[in-house]
């Protein structure tokens, strides 16, 4: 995992899963809004990259340097509230309480990403559920 990935998750899970309180749309961020006006912002390092599921509508794009990577700038889903909110509820459920515990649990990382997606099935380029904010 990067190492911004790495400490950006270990912040999330100690403060918003703990609090059960989703980040929200965050406006003093530069980049924001980076996927779409509303978005929730919580996962802004995405715990299940890369997930290589084209079905979020992320895909594989060409690196500046040559070679590909997984790239996630058409995927809105999990910037979704109501995503969002389930997946922190996953990680309670689970125990998935630390950076280390996303980096060592995979098999359950993927049951928890198969969850979601059968209940929020992601709809590529389009904003599916309501924003709460
Ligand atoms: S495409 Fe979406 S769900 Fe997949 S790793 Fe990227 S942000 Fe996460």
């Amino acid at each position: 995992m990067h190492p911004l990935a790495y400490d950006r998750l270990k912040k999330v899970l100690k403060v918003e899963v703990k609090n059960k309180k989703l980040v929200g749309p965050d406006e003093t961020c530069d980049y924001y809004p980076c996927h779409f006006i509303g978005q929730d912002c919580t996962w802004c390092f995405c715990p299940f990259y890369p997930c290589e599921d084209e079905q979020t509508g992320g895909e594989c794009v060409e690196k500046r340097g040559g070679g590909r990577i997984w790239g996630c700038s058409e995927c809105y889903w999990i910037h979704n509230a109501e995503v969002a909110e389930a997946l922190l509820e996953s990680f309670r459920r689970y125990g998935i309480k630390n950076a280390d515990d996303i980096v060592k649990r995979k098999e359950e990382l993927k049951e928890i990403f198969s969850a979601l997606k059968a209940i929020y099935p992601p709809v590529r380029g389009n904003v599916l559920y309501e924003s709460p904010y």
